[in-house]
């Protein structure tokens, strides 16, 4: 017999507006039938339950959830309706995930994507993302070791050696996703049809793991993954992807449209500065070439560089970059990125903190054109929202300073718990407090296969605005 969960009065409210979560202090009784009435019950972790409220005195429905009492989210609710957590369910969200993919123009078995963002696609605490690559080793041999000088193209790769293949990660993040793992495997088998086949499967674990009273651990699943990584492609530009000790589940698939539009800044400013002054005709070829200064792009929070290569490949010939991380691995891998884009010589790495290595460009009196922050997430609750404000207002304030006139500042945020027009606030003070004047040229959050559900305020955690300054 499924168990009720019945909520105190007022509850009620959130769920109604489409969030899926029940808090443990969120309940009055949970009961469970017993001829001929209801006693008090408590339910198993990942049992499925019925929500109901009380309307008028009268029990009222909301839906059906997967139950937990060892964590803080009591319920996750999965359906409005009555229907059960079967494979054929699973198969139904699955498809109506990937039928939002292609909707969004996106298209997982050429480019990497998530299939599946967790409660915002209606399966609580899965997570599924889909790399689409080559192996690396394999790809490097078959293209010759020194290759072709400029940069690996899709289509290179392809001729080479066939459709890519793609590998799956999958997160499973709640006690009742992950007490149906099988099943959820069998949906995705059944489901997925990518021309180059699934080549293999990769559990990755999460922190948020252990406060559903879960074990951490990666593992590969199934098939096989390539020790050298894959190579994947982002926006057309190549990247390597190794799916164990990579960040996240590989990389940082959420910036994709962001990187898409730094790139094209990109290109649209050193446009404008490779432009002799003088068009009146006076001008010779050579002062034109004289005039020409190189883009400077300063790429912090860097990771695998992904920003700074878009960067240069939208600035074209003589820009030139500067990638910073903590992670010596981080870099390594920005290096070979740049390397598989043709841009060895114009990308530098260094390794250090950020707030340290700003200081250091400031007293250089290092200046430059464009300039990408995107950090860690500082708060990572509400309660840490202070500290981490100050750690924005100031690597935003200092990034400034080393804005040329002119000058694009691309600055993210992926603390959930920081808000879009605090985040702005933010912006704005480090601009009056450096004396920039700042106009907003673009304001986005993460890639739409990272929905953002309306009532669901958790699902969005990205923000980034791309400002020109004065
Ligand atoms: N910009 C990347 C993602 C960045 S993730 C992309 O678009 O793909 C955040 C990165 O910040 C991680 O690589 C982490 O190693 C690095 N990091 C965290 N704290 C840091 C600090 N204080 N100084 C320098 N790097 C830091």
């Amino acid at each position: 017999m499924i168990k009720r969960v019945i909520l105190k009065h007022g509850e009620e409210q959130r769920i109604l507006s489409g969030h899926p979560w029940i808090f443990d202090n969120e309940i009055q009784h949970v009961l469970v039938q017993k001829t001929p009435g209801f006693v008090e019950a408590e339910p198993e972790p990942g049992e499925i339950v019925d929500v109901e409220y009380s309307r008028q005195g009268k029990p009222a429905y909301l839906g059906r959830g997967f139950a937990n009492p060892r964590s803080k989210i009591a319920v996750r609710i999965y359906s409005s309706s009555k229907e059960g957590a079967d494979k054929g369910f699973f198969k139904r969200r699955i498809r109506e995930a990937l039928e939002r993919r292609s909707a969004a123009g996106f298209r997982p078995e050429k480019e990497s994507a998530r299939l599946v963002f967790a409660e915002a696609d209606r399966l609580p605490g899965l997570i599924v993302d889909c790399y689409t690559g080559w192996d690396a080793g394999v790809l490097r041999t078959a293209a010759g070791e020194n290759g072709n000088p400029g940069a690996l193209r899709f289509e290179d790769a392809e001729t080479l050696l066939g459709p890519p293949a793609s590998w799956l990660t999958v997160q499973f993040l709640s006690y009742g996703m992950d007490m149906r793992r099988d099943m959820v495997l069998q949906a995705l088998d059944e489901t997925l049809k990518f021309q180059g086949g699934i080549a293999g499967i990769i559990e990755k674990s999460a922190p948020v793991r252990e406060l559903e009273g879960l074990p951490l651990q990666d593992a590969l699943i199934r098939g096989t993954f390539p020790a050298a990584g894959i190579i994947v492609f982002e926006n057309g530009y190549p990247f390597r992807v190794d799916l164990f000790s990579g960040q996240k589940t590989g990389t940082y698939l959420d910036q994709r449209d962001n990187h898409r539009l730094t790139s094209e800044r990109a290109r649209l400013s050193a446009a404008l500065k490779s432009t002799p002054k003088n068009r009146g005709g006076h001008e010779t070829a050579f002062h034109a070439e004289t005039e020409k200064q190189s883009f400077r792009i300063l790429d912090l929070f860097s990771y695998h560089g992904a920003f700074a290569i878009h960067a240069l490949r939208g600035a074209g010939e003589g820009a030139e970059a500067l990638a910073v991380d903590s992670s010596a691995e981080a870099l390594e891998t920005a290096r070979l990125n740049a390397r598989l884009n043709g841009l060895e010589t114009q990308l530098e790495t260094r390794k250090g903190d950020v707030f340290d290595i700003l200081t250091s460009l400031e007293r250089d009196k290092e200046k430059f054109d464009m300039i990408i922050l995107d950090p860690p997430a500082f708060a990572k609750t509400k309660s840490a929202l202070e500290g981490a404000l100050r750690g924005y207002k100031e690597i935003n304030l200092k990034a400034l300073r080393l804005l040329k006139p002119g000058g694009i500042l691309v600055t993210c945020s992926c603390s959930q718990a920081l808000d879009e027009f605090r985040f702005r606030e933010i912006i704005a003070s480090a601009a009056s407090d450096s004396g920039r004047r700042l106009r907003l040229l673009d304001f986005r959050y993460q890639a739409q296969d990272h929905p953002i559900l309306l009532g669901y305020g958790e699902s969005l955690y990205l923000k980034c605005g791309i400002f020109r300054a004065d």
